[in-house]
Protein backbone atom coordinates (compact mmCIF):
# COMPACT_ATOMS: atom_id res chain seq x y z
CA UNK A 1 0.00 0.00 0.00
CA UNK A 2 1.75 3.54 -1.16
CA UNK A 3 1.76 5.89 1.72
CA UNK A 4 0.27 9.40 0.62
CA UNK A 5 2.31 12.42 1.77
CA UNK A 6 1.47 15.80 0.49
CA UNK A 7 2.50 18.86 0.22
CA UNK A 8 1.44 22.27 -0.20
CA UNK A 9 1.74 23.55 -4.18
CA UNK A 10 3.30 27.05 -4.40
CA UNK A 11 0.14 28.76 -5.63
CA UNK A 12 -1.34 31.32 -3.53
CA UNK A 13 -5.02 31.59 -3.90
CA UNK A 14 -7.02 34.58 -4.19
CA UNK A 15 -7.29 36.82 -0.33
CA UNK A 16 -10.46 36.01 1.86
CA UNK A 17 -12.35 38.70 1.85
CA UNK A 18 -11.00 40.92 4.88
CA UNK A 19 -14.13 42.83 6.05
CA UNK A 20 -15.69 39.65 6.56
CA UNK A 21 -13.29 37.77 8.48
CA UNK A 22 -13.07 40.82 11.08
CA UNK A 23 -16.91 40.26 11.80
CA UNK A 24 -16.27 36.80 12.09
CA UNK A 25 -13.31 37.54 14.59
CA UNK A 26 -15.43 39.69 16.41
CA UNK A 27 -18.37 37.44 16.98
CA UNK A 28 -15.51 34.61 18.31
CA UNK A 29 -14.42 37.55 20.54
CA UNK A 30 -17.94 38.37 21.93
CA UNK A 31 -18.84 34.75 22.74
CA UNK A 32 -15.11 33.67 23.80
CA UNK A 33 -16.38 33.84 27.12
CA UNK A 34 -19.58 31.97 27.42
CA UNK A 35 -19.09 29.20 24.66
CA UNK A 36 -17.03 26.92 27.25
CA UNK A 37 -18.53 28.08 29.86
CA UNK A 38 -19.38 24.36 31.70
CA UNK A 39 -16.38 23.50 30.36
CA UNK A 40 -14.77 25.78 32.45
CA UNK A 41 -16.43 25.48 35.44
CA UNK A 42 -16.52 21.49 35.65
CA UNK A 43 -12.82 21.62 34.92
CA UNK A 44 -12.28 23.92 37.58
CA UNK A 45 -13.93 21.56 40.24
CA UNK A 46 -12.30 18.41 38.85
CA UNK A 47 -8.97 19.72 39.50
CA UNK A 48 -9.91 19.81 43.40
CA UNK A 49 -9.93 15.99 43.17
CA UNK A 50 -8.02 14.94 40.01
CA UNK A 51 -4.48 15.15 38.87
CA UNK A 52 -4.43 18.23 36.37
CA UNK A 53 -8.06 17.64 36.30
CA UNK A 54 -7.85 14.72 34.03
CA UNK A 55 -7.33 10.91 34.24
CA UNK A 56 -5.08 11.05 31.03
CA UNK A 57 -2.26 14.01 30.41
CA UNK A 58 -2.74 14.96 27.05
CA UNK A 59 -6.86 15.45 27.70
CA UNK A 60 -5.83 18.77 29.91
CA UNK A 61 -5.34 20.65 26.48
CA UNK A 62 -1.16 21.52 27.73
CA UNK A 63 -0.01 21.42 24.08
CA UNK A 64 -3.08 24.09 22.89
CA UNK A 65 -3.86 26.16 26.07
CA UNK A 66 -7.32 26.84 27.08
CA UNK A 67 -9.62 24.91 28.76
CA UNK A 68 -10.39 21.39 27.67
CA UNK A 69 -13.85 20.58 26.77
CA UNK A 70 -15.69 18.27 28.86
CA UNK A 71 -18.07 16.18 26.74
CA UNK A 72 -21.97 15.15 27.19
CA UNK A 73 -22.56 12.90 24.19
CA UNK A 74 -21.35 11.27 21.03
CA UNK A 75 -23.60 9.70 18.24
CA UNK A 76 -21.76 8.86 14.87
CA UNK A 77 -19.38 11.74 13.61
CA UNK A 78 -20.18 14.06 16.31
CA UNK A 79 -19.45 14.84 19.63
CA UNK A 80 -21.79 17.16 21.77
CA UNK A 81 -20.10 18.92 24.80
CA UNK A 82 -21.50 20.14 27.86
CA UNK A 83 -22.23 23.70 26.75
CA UNK A 84 -24.27 21.70 23.59
CA UNK A 85 -21.55 23.13 21.60
CA UNK A 86 -21.00 20.06 18.52
CA UNK A 87 -18.19 19.39 16.80
CA UNK A 88 -17.52 16.97 14.07
CA UNK A 89 -14.99 14.41 16.06
CA UNK A 90 -11.43 13.46 14.35
CA UNK A 91 -10.26 12.18 17.83
CA UNK A 92 -12.46 9.37 18.31
CA UNK A 93 -11.58 8.50 21.55
CA UNK A 94 -7.85 8.36 20.27
CA UNK A 95 -8.64 5.62 17.88
CA UNK A 96 -11.40 3.41 19.19
CA UNK A 97 -14.32 4.41 17.28
CA UNK A 98 -13.58 3.61 13.61
CA UNK A 99 -17.14 2.90 13.62
CA UNK A 100 -18.39 6.51 14.94
CA UNK A 101 -19.93 6.94 18.45
CA UNK A 102 -22.20 5.29 19.72
CA UNK A 103 -22.79 2.34 17.14
CA UNK A 104 -25.95 0.70 17.66
CA UNK A 105 -24.67 -2.94 17.21
CA UNK A 106 -21.93 -2.24 19.41
CA UNK A 107 -24.01 -0.26 21.98
CA UNK A 108 -26.52 -3.29 21.69
CA UNK A 109 -23.84 -6.02 22.63
CA UNK A 110 -22.16 -4.09 25.35
CA UNK A 111 -25.88 -3.46 27.28
CA UNK A 112 -26.78 -7.20 27.01
CA UNK A 113 -23.34 -8.28 28.03
CA UNK A 114 -23.77 -6.04 30.91
CA UNK A 115 -27.24 -7.08 31.81
CA UNK A 116 -25.93 -10.88 31.79
CA UNK A 117 -23.19 -9.68 34.85
CA UNK A 118 -20.45 -7.56 34.14
CA UNK A 119 -17.50 -9.58 34.84
CA UNK A 120 -17.57 -13.25 35.88
CA UNK A 121 -13.54 -13.98 36.97
CA UNK A 122 -14.28 -16.95 34.66
CA UNK A 123 -13.60 -18.19 31.07
CA UNK A 124 -16.55 -17.16 28.71
CA UNK A 125 -17.28 -18.44 25.34
CA UNK A 126 -17.30 -14.79 23.82
CA UNK A 127 -13.91 -14.31 24.81
CA UNK A 128 -12.97 -17.42 22.09
CA UNK A 129 -15.07 -16.21 19.30
CA UNK A 130 -13.10 -12.57 19.97
CA UNK A 131 -9.98 -14.40 19.89
CA UNK A 132 -11.02 -16.50 16.33
CA UNK A 133 -11.88 -13.07 14.93
CA UNK A 134 -8.94 -11.84 15.84
CA UNK A 135 -7.09 -14.43 14.63
CA UNK A 136 -8.63 -14.68 11.18
CA UNK A 137 -8.23 -11.04 9.88
CA UNK A 138 -4.00 -11.29 11.58
CA UNK A 139 -2.85 -14.77 10.06
CA UNK A 140 0.76 -13.72 12.48
CA UNK A 141 -1.39 -14.02 15.49
CA UNK A 142 -1.78 -18.35 16.29
CA UNK A 143 -2.53 -17.67 20.05
CA UNK A 144 -4.09 -14.50 21.56
CA UNK A 145 -3.56 -13.39 25.52
CA UNK A 146 -6.59 -10.29 26.30
CA UNK A 147 -5.85 -7.71 28.76
CA UNK A 148 -7.42 -4.19 29.16
CA UNK A 149 -5.42 -1.86 28.13
CA UNK A 150 -2.89 -1.86 24.93
CA UNK A 151 -0.06 -0.85 27.78
CA UNK A 152 -0.38 -4.02 29.48
CA UNK A 153 -0.35 -5.95 25.84
CA UNK A 154 3.04 -4.19 24.79
CA UNK A 155 4.39 -5.02 27.94
CA UNK A 156 2.74 -8.82 28.29
CA UNK A 157 4.79 -9.35 24.45
CA UNK A 158 8.09 -7.98 25.44
CA UNK A 159 8.03 -10.37 28.68
CA UNK A 160 7.14 -12.88 25.97
CA UNK A 161 9.97 -12.42 23.43
CA UNK A 162 12.24 -11.85 26.74
CA UNK A 163 11.54 -15.53 27.70
CA UNK A 164 11.14 -16.91 24.36
CA UNK A 165 14.47 -15.58 23.75
CA UNK A 166 16.42 -15.17 27.48
CA UNK A 167 17.73 -12.08 26.29
CA UNK A 168 16.89 -8.81 28.14
CA UNK A 169 17.19 -5.64 25.89
CA UNK A 170 14.72 -4.08 23.54
CA UNK A 171 14.79 -2.28 20.54
CA UNK A 172 12.63 0.78 20.13
CA UNK A 173 12.23 3.64 18.25
CA UNK A 174 12.53 7.41 19.32
CA UNK A 175 8.59 9.02 18.75
CA UNK A 176 6.67 5.76 19.26
CA UNK A 177 4.65 5.29 21.72
CA UNK A 178 3.80 1.70 23.61
CA UNK A 179 2.32 2.63 26.29
CA UNK A 180 3.35 3.72 29.64
CA UNK A 181 5.37 0.60 31.13
CA UNK A 182 8.48 1.57 32.81
CA UNK A 183 10.74 0.49 30.48
CA UNK A 184 9.18 2.00 27.65
CA UNK A 185 8.71 5.71 28.68
CA UNK A 186 11.90 6.50 27.01
CA UNK A 187 12.11 7.95 23.44
CA UNK A 188 15.42 10.32 23.67
CA UNK A 189 18.06 9.80 21.44
CA UNK A 190 18.61 10.99 17.59
CA UNK A 191 20.20 9.92 14.90
CA UNK A 192 22.38 6.81 15.58
CA UNK A 193 21.18 4.11 18.45
CA UNK A 194 21.41 5.36 22.15
CA UNK A 195 21.13 3.57 25.68
CA UNK A 196 17.59 4.79 26.67
CA UNK A 197 17.05 7.50 29.33
CA UNK A 198 14.14 7.66 30.69
CA UNK A 199 11.40 9.92 29.49
CA UNK A 200 9.40 10.36 32.85
CA UNK A 201 10.40 11.25 36.53
CA UNK A 202 9.57 7.69 38.76
CA UNK A 203 10.77 5.54 35.99
CA UNK A 204 14.46 3.81 37.04
CA UNK A 205 17.18 4.61 35.27
CA UNK A 206 18.39 0.93 35.32
CA UNK A 207 15.19 -0.28 33.93
CA UNK A 208 15.23 2.24 30.99
CA UNK A 209 18.85 1.18 29.93
CA UNK A 210 17.72 -2.45 29.08
CA UNK A 211 15.49 0.00 25.79
CA UNK A 212 17.69 1.04 23.18
CA UNK A 213 16.44 3.78 21.24
CA UNK A 214 16.96 3.65 17.38
CA UNK A 215 15.62 6.37 14.72
CA UNK A 216 12.22 5.37 12.56
CA UNK A 217 12.77 5.06 8.89
CA UNK A 218 16.63 4.56 9.92
CA UNK A 219 17.81 0.64 9.12
CA UNK A 220 21.10 1.86 9.79
CA UNK A 221 20.32 2.54 12.98
CA UNK A 222 19.04 -0.30 14.12
CA UNK A 223 22.47 -2.32 11.98
CA UNK A 224 24.35 -0.03 14.63
CA UNK A 225 22.15 -1.74 17.49
CA UNK A 226 22.56 -5.22 16.65
CA UNK A 227 26.52 -4.71 15.76
CA UNK A 228 26.88 -3.44 19.53
CA UNK A 229 24.48 -5.79 21.69
CA UNK A 230 23.32 -8.19 19.16
CA UNK A 231 23.54 -10.88 21.31
CA UNK A 232 21.35 -9.40 24.33
CA UNK A 233 18.78 -7.62 21.91
CA UNK A 234 15.36 -9.80 22.68
CA UNK A 235 12.99 -8.06 19.97
CA UNK A 236 12.47 -4.67 17.89
CA UNK A 237 9.31 -2.92 18.30
CA UNK A 238 7.87 -0.62 16.19
CA UNK A 239 4.53 1.34 15.41
CA UNK A 240 4.51 -0.18 11.53
CA UNK A 241 2.55 2.78 10.86
CA UNK A 242 4.16 5.42 13.51
CA UNK A 243 1.19 7.52 14.69
CA UNK A 244 2.18 8.99 18.48
CA UNK A 245 4.42 11.54 16.60
CA UNK A 246 1.75 12.38 14.15
CA UNK A 247 1.42 10.23 11.58
CA UNK A 248 5.21 9.25 10.22
CA UNK A 249 4.40 6.59 7.35
CA UNK A 250 7.44 3.69 6.99
CA UNK A 251 9.37 4.15 4.07
CA UNK A 252 9.70 1.11 1.30
CA UNK A 253 12.11 -0.99 2.92
CA UNK A 254 11.98 -0.04 6.59
CA UNK A 255 9.53 -2.87 8.01
CA UNK A 256 11.37 -5.51 5.63
CA UNK A 257 14.81 -4.69 6.46
CA UNK A 258 13.73 -4.58 10.46
CA UNK A 259 12.67 -8.18 9.70
CA UNK A 260 15.19 -9.52 8.10
CA UNK A 261 17.56 -7.78 10.81
CA UNK A 262 15.55 -8.96 13.50
CA UNK A 263 15.71 -12.56 12.01
CA UNK A 264 19.41 -12.23 11.20
CA UNK A 265 20.25 -12.18 14.55
CA UNK A 266 17.72 -14.36 16.62
CA UNK A 267 15.41 -11.16 17.86
CA UNK A 268 11.83 -11.00 17.49
CA UNK A 269 10.16 -8.30 16.06
CA UNK A 270 7.06 -6.93 17.58
CA UNK A 271 4.92 -4.86 15.87
CA UNK A 272 2.50 -2.61 18.05
CA UNK A 273 -1.00 -2.48 16.02
CA UNK A 274 -2.49 -0.81 19.21
CA UNK A 275 -3.40 1.64 16.58
CA UNK A 276 -2.96 0.35 13.13
CA UNK A 277 -4.93 -2.57 14.00
CA UNK A 278 -8.05 -3.13 12.15
CA UNK A 279 -7.43 0.68 10.95
CA UNK A 280 -5.17 0.55 8.35
CA UNK A 281 -7.46 -2.55 6.82
CA UNK A 282 -8.56 -5.13 8.50
CA UNK A 283 -5.85 -6.88 8.40
CA UNK A 284 -4.45 -3.93 9.85
CA UNK A 285 -0.51 -2.62 9.13
CA UNK A 286 1.20 -6.23 8.90
CA UNK A 287 -1.55 -7.29 5.74
CA UNK A 288 -0.86 -3.63 4.49
CA UNK A 289 2.21 -3.74 4.04
CA UNK A 290 2.65 -7.22 3.96
CA UNK A 291 5.71 -7.66 6.89
CA UNK A 292 4.87 -10.81 8.77
CA UNK A 293 5.53 -9.66 12.80
CA UNK A 294 6.70 -12.59 15.27
CA UNK A 295 4.43 -10.55 17.93
CA UNK A 296 1.15 -8.23 17.88
CA UNK A 297 -0.16 -5.86 20.45
CA UNK A 298 -3.73 -5.07 19.78
CA UNK A 299 -5.94 -2.36 21.65
CA UNK A 300 -8.02 0.69 20.89
CA UNK A 301 -10.33 -0.68 18.36
CA UNK A 302 -11.01 -4.34 19.32
CA UNK A 303 -12.22 -3.14 22.65
CA UNK A 304 -15.28 -1.37 20.53
CA UNK A 305 -14.88 1.85 22.67
CA UNK A 306 -13.88 -0.12 26.23
CA UNK A 307 -10.97 -1.15 28.21
CA UNK A 308 -9.02 -3.55 26.29
CA UNK A 309 -5.53 -5.24 24.49
CA UNK A 310 -4.60 -8.45 23.41
CA UNK A 311 -1.02 -9.68 21.90
CA UNK A 312 -0.32 -12.66 20.24
CA UNK A 313 1.92 -14.55 17.69
CA UNK A 314 3.69 -17.51 16.90
CA UNK A 315 2.77 -20.62 19.28
CA UNK A 316 6.05 -21.23 20.31
CA UNK A 317 6.18 -17.71 22.07
CA UNK A 318 2.81 -17.68 22.94
CA UNK A 319 3.52 -20.67 25.18
CA UNK A 320 6.24 -19.58 27.13
CA UNK A 321 3.28 -17.74 29.09
CA UNK A 322 1.60 -18.64 32.33
CA UNK A 323 -0.51 -20.75 32.70
CA UNK A 324 1.51 -22.91 29.79
CA UNK A 325 4.66 -21.25 30.43
CA UNK A 326 6.79 -19.15 33.21
CA UNK A 327 6.04 -15.94 31.85
CA UNK A 328 3.63 -14.93 34.59
CA UNK A 329 0.78 -11.93 33.21
CA UNK A 330 -2.81 -11.60 34.49
CA UNK A 331 -5.38 -9.19 34.93
CA UNK A 332 -8.66 -9.34 37.42
CA UNK A 333 -10.63 -7.78 34.79
CA UNK A 334 -8.91 -9.56 31.65
CA UNK A 335 -11.38 -10.35 28.90
CA UNK A 336 -14.37 -9.02 30.23
CA UNK A 337 -17.53 -9.36 29.04
CA UNK A 338 -18.99 -6.34 28.29
CA UNK A 339 -15.54 -5.40 26.24
CA UNK A 340 -15.26 -8.04 24.66
CA UNK A 341 -18.93 -8.12 23.33
CA UNK A 342 -18.33 -4.62 21.82
CA UNK A 343 -15.52 -5.49 20.75
CA UNK A 344 -16.72 -8.56 18.81
CA UNK A 345 -19.73 -6.01 17.55
CA UNK A 346 -16.78 -3.62 16.01
CA UNK A 347 -15.17 -6.53 13.53
CA UNK A 348 -18.29 -7.79 13.02
CA UNK A 349 -19.46 -4.83 11.76
CA UNK A 350 -16.30 -3.71 9.89
CA UNK A 351 -16.88 -6.83 8.04
CA UNK A 352 -19.86 -6.54 7.43
CA UNK A 353 -20.13 -2.45 6.78
CA UNK A 354 -16.54 -2.61 5.25
CA UNK A 355 -15.69 0.70 4.98
CA UNK A 356 -11.99 1.10 4.83
CA UNK A 357 -12.53 2.31 0.78
CA UNK A 358 -14.66 4.86 1.37
CA UNK A 359 -13.11 6.24 4.80
CA UNK A 360 -9.97 6.28 3.08
CA UNK A 361 -11.31 8.23 -0.15
CA UNK A 362 -12.63 10.59 2.20
CA UNK A 363 -9.30 11.26 4.12
CA UNK A 364 -7.37 11.61 1.01
CA UNK A 365 -10.08 14.41 -0.17
CA UNK A 366 -9.02 16.10 2.86
CA UNK A 367 -5.40 15.79 3.15
CA UNK A 368 -5.63 17.51 -0.26
CA UNK A 369 -8.16 20.00 0.93
CA UNK A 370 -5.60 21.02 3.52
CA UNK A 371 -2.95 20.99 1.54
CA UNK A 372 -4.38 23.52 -0.81
CA UNK A 373 -6.04 25.63 1.94
CA UNK A 374 -2.65 26.31 3.84
CA UNK A 375 -1.00 26.78 0.60
CA UNK A 376 -3.80 29.58 -0.09
CA UNK A 377 -2.90 31.26 3.16
CA UNK A 378 1.08 30.65 2.65
CA UNK A 379 1.32 28.71 5.95
CA UNK A 380 4.07 25.81 5.40
CA UNK A 381 2.74 22.03 6.49
CA UNK A 382 3.20 19.07 5.79
CA UNK A 383 0.20 16.49 5.75
CA UNK A 384 0.79 13.04 5.93
CA UNK A 385 -2.45 10.91 5.47
CA UNK A 386 -3.20 6.95 4.89
CA UNK A 387 -6.01 4.99 5.14
CA UNK A 388 -8.24 6.70 8.02
CA UNK A 389 -5.55 8.57 9.88
CA UNK A 390 -3.86 11.99 9.03
CA UNK A 391 -1.36 14.41 10.42
CA UNK A 392 -1.09 18.12 9.68
CA UNK A 393 2.56 19.18 10.32
CA UNK A 394 2.89 22.99 10.43
CA UNK A 395 6.84 22.01 9.14
CA UNK A 396 8.74 23.52 6.25
CA UNK A 397 10.60 20.64 5.93
CA UNK A 398 9.64 16.80 4.99
CA UNK A 399 8.86 14.44 8.30
CA UNK A 400 10.23 10.80 8.10
CA UNK A 401 11.13 10.68 11.82
CA UNK A 402 10.91 12.35 15.51
CA UNK A 403 13.82 14.61 14.88
CA UNK A 404 12.32 16.15 11.95
CA UNK A 405 8.87 15.49 13.67
CA UNK A 406 10.25 17.71 16.51
CA UNK A 407 10.67 20.39 14.39
CA UNK A 408 6.86 21.33 13.78
CA UNK A 409 5.36 24.22 14.62
CA UNK A 410 3.22 23.13 17.89
CA UNK A 411 2.14 27.12 18.91
CA UNK A 412 0.67 26.87 15.22
CA UNK A 413 -0.77 23.49 15.33
CA UNK A 414 -2.04 25.21 18.91
CA UNK A 415 -3.91 27.71 16.89
CA UNK A 416 -4.96 25.94 14.19
CA UNK A 417 -6.60 23.51 16.55
CA UNK A 418 -7.88 26.49 18.27
CA UNK A 419 -9.80 27.95 15.60
CA UNK A 420 -11.08 24.66 14.50
CA UNK A 421 -12.29 23.97 17.70
CA UNK A 422 -14.33 27.07 17.88
CA UNK A 423 -15.96 26.70 14.43
CA UNK A 424 -16.77 22.84 15.67
CA UNK A 425 -14.29 20.61 14.74
CA UNK A 426 -12.77 18.59 17.34
CA UNK A 427 -8.96 17.28 16.52
CA UNK A 428 -6.28 16.01 18.64
CA UNK A 429 -5.57 18.33 21.50
CA UNK A 430 -1.87 17.85 20.26
CA UNK A 431 0.42 18.40 17.34
CA UNK A 432 1.86 14.62 17.70
CA UNK A 433 -1.13 12.83 17.91
CA UNK A 434 -2.92 11.73 14.88
CA UNK A 435 -6.32 12.79 13.60
CA UNK A 436 -8.80 9.85 12.36
CA UNK A 437 -11.98 9.04 10.94
CA UNK A 438 -14.85 6.78 11.44
CA UNK A 439 -16.88 5.61 9.07
CA UNK A 440 -20.08 7.99 9.97
CA UNK A 441 -18.37 10.99 8.96
CA UNK A 442 -19.69 12.39 5.34
CA UNK A 443 -18.43 14.36 2.60
CA UNK A 444 -20.49 16.92 4.11
CA UNK A 445 -18.61 16.70 7.31
CA UNK A 446 -15.28 16.96 5.23
CA UNK A 447 -16.13 19.89 3.25
CA UNK A 448 -17.43 21.76 6.57
CA UNK A 449 -13.92 20.82 7.76
CA UNK A 450 -12.37 22.33 4.82
CA UNK A 451 -14.64 25.61 5.24
CA UNK A 452 -13.09 25.67 8.83
CA UNK A 453 -9.48 24.99 7.98
CA UNK A 454 -9.35 27.92 5.50
CA UNK A 455 -10.12 30.26 8.09
CA UNK A 456 -7.74 28.47 10.70
CA UNK A 457 -5.16 28.44 8.33
CA UNK A 458 -5.64 32.17 8.23
CA UNK A 459 -5.39 33.05 12.00
CA UNK A 460 -2.08 31.07 11.39
CA UNK A 461 -0.62 32.98 9.22
CA UNK A 462 -0.87 36.35 11.52
CA UNK A 463 0.86 34.70 13.98
CA UNK A 464 3.71 34.82 11.71
C1 LIG B 1 -2.66 3.93 22.65
C2 LIG B 1 -1.42 3.16 22.39
C3 LIG B 1 -0.86 2.30 23.34
C4 LIG B 1 -1.37 2.22 24.75
O1 LIG B 1 -2.66 1.76 24.84
P1 LIG B 1 -3.50 2.09 26.21
O2 LIG B 1 -4.77 1.35 26.00
O3 LIG B 1 -3.65 3.57 26.22
O4 LIG B 1 -2.70 1.60 27.34
C5 LIG B 1 0.21 1.51 22.98
N1 LIG B 1 0.73 1.58 21.74
C6 LIG B 1 0.23 2.41 20.79
C7 LIG B 1 0.82 2.41 19.43
C8 LIG B 1 -0.84 3.24 21.10
O5 LIG B 1 -1.29 4.10 20.19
Amino acid sequence: MAGLVRRPGGSRGPALDSGLRRNDEEKDCRTRDDRFSQSKKLFARAQKSLVGGVNSPVRAFKAVGGTPVFMRSGKGAALIDEDGNRYIDYCLSWGPLILGHAHPAVTRAASSAVRAGASFGAPTQAETLLAEALKKALPSLELVRMTSSGTEAVMGALRAARAFTGRDRVVKFAGCYHGHADNLLVAAGSGAATLGKPDSDGVPRSWAETTMVCSYNDLESVRAAFSRWGKSIAAVIVEPAAANMGLVLPEPGFLEGLRKITRANGALLVFDEVITGFRMSYGGAQTAYKVRPDLTCLGKIIGGGFPMGAYGGKRKIMERVAPLGGAYQAGTLSGNPAAVAAGLAALKALKRENPYARMSGLASELAVGLCEAAAQSGVPVQVHQIASMFTIFFSKTPVRDWDSAAKADRQAYARFFQSMLKQGVYLPPAQFETAMLSSCHTRADIERTLRAARRAFESVKKMC
